[in-house]
């Protein structure tokens, strides 16, 4: 490992070479089943042909020209976004906590434009939008924090799926111009709300005229089973925010508005070098052509009940599981006890996996994964389960 590489990362030992679809090969060929798919990136698994192939095809016409001069795929990749959410108007960025950083200055904007000097916006608590400052200010984790104060002002944090917080903090505070939050928390522990807990959030932010702002950084591109978590919901939001999975590893990220949202940043207001770039732009547009001309996202329901219904049988008499939940193909494993060394063992087996809030396991699998690959995954997790809880 290379000691000129700032230490921001506890790494595994372990460098891949090469993937295909949902297997991972090191540098000594041996074979791995990615149950991670890089954070919920590589959704539609590795070396995707169709992504390779529009990859190839942009980077031997045009790699950049700026957004001084119009883009054809960032317009295309805006008409099939907007069509595919029901969201109208799009920022591209080049990562999520980019995305988040231009939905905070839009909700700072929406403020001002309503004559709210200090305008403020209702986060939750263990949420997690990013790394820059005013996303690590609105991610409720203090281990983000520290050491990077003073922190970003115009944050007022409650509990998740605690919706009467959330009335509490609007009837006492006339700042508030928006509520940023997770269709489910990822990095807080695949945290599920009550199923009626965004509809509840959408009639508050109609009542008190703000912006309802979704991060589905994580949640989106069909993880859930739907393209994204808040058509579950039969809503709209005013916000909301993309990365991971628009890309399929190739760095995009975008922040989509809606009705009052739509149009208020202006020439000037806003900007990004690299957002929206041609080559990142016909990757993601491969991306959305593959998920709407595939059933892989009505898939993602599928797989996830299957592996999740098997996880119950396997591990039902097991008194160390909290319990097993999930959205789709967004799974989460609560135990009792701390399990960050299961990432390691699982890796001795051949496994990718991660463990999040040091309790519970998170599996994101790729949704191209087969029923093979998800009979593996079962038995490998379920077995280093029993063999964990069991010593
Ligand atoms: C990963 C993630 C982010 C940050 O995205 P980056 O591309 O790492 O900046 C923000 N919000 C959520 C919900 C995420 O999962």
């Amino acid at each position: 490992m290379s000691s000129h590489i700032m230490p921001t990362y506890a790494r595994l030992s372990v460098t891949f070479e090469h993937g295909e679809g949902a297997w991972l090969w090191d540098e000594k060929e041996q074979r791995y089943l990615d149950a991670l798919s890089g954070i919920a990136v590589c959704n539609l698994g590795h070396a995707h042909p169709a992504v390779h192939e529009a990859i190839c095809q942009q980077s031997a016409k045009l790699l950049h020209t700026s957004n001084l001069y119009q883009v054809a795929s960032q317009e295309k990749l805006a008409d099939k976004l907007t069509e595919m959410s029901g969201m109208t108007n799009v920022f591209f960025s080049n990562s999520g906590a980019e995305a988040n950083e231009a939905a905070i200055k839009l909700a700072r904007k929406f403020g001002h434009t309503k004559g709210i000097a200090t305008p403020a916006i209702i986060v939750m608590e263990k949420s997690f939008h990013g790394r820059t400052l005013a996303t690590l200010s609105a991610t409720g984790n203090a281990k983000i924090q520290q050491g990077f104060e003073p922190l970003v002002e115009g944050f007022v944090r409650v509990p998740y799926n605690d919706i009467e917080a959330i009335k509490t903090v609007l009837s006492e505070n006339t700042s508030i111009v928006a509520i940023l939050v997770e269709p489910i928390q990822g990095e807080g522990g695949v945290n599920i709300p009550a199923s009626n807990y965004l509809n509840q959030i959408r009639a508050l932010c109609d009542e008190y005229d703000i912006l309802m702002t979704l991060d589905e950084i994580q949640t989106g591109i069909g993880r859930t089973g739907k393209f994204l978590a808040f058509q579950h919901n039969g809503i709209v939001p005013d916000v909301c925010t993309l990365a991971k999975a628009l890309g399929n590893g190739v760095p995009i990220g975008a922040c989509l508005a809606h009705g009052k949202a739509a149009n208020l940043f202006t020439a000037g207001n806003h900007g990004s070098t690299f957002g929206g770039n041609p080559l990142a732009c016909s990757a993601a547009l491969a991306v959305l052509n593959t998920l709407s001309d595939s059933d892989l996202i009505a898939q993602a329901t599928e797989k996830g009940d299957a592996i999740c219904s098997a996880f119950q049988e396997k591990l039902q008499t097991n008194p160390h599981i909290v319990n097993i939940r999930h959205l789709g193909l967004m799974i989460g494993i609560e135990l009792d006890t701390p399990c960050t060394k299961l990432v390691a063992l699982a890796l001795q087996k051949g496994l990718l996996i991660n463990v999040t809030q040091d309790k519970v396991i998170r599996l994101l699998p790729p949704l191209i994964i087969d029923a093979s690959q998800i009979s593996q995954l079962v038995e490998t997790v379920s077995t280093l389960i029993q063999e964990y809880t069991n010593q």
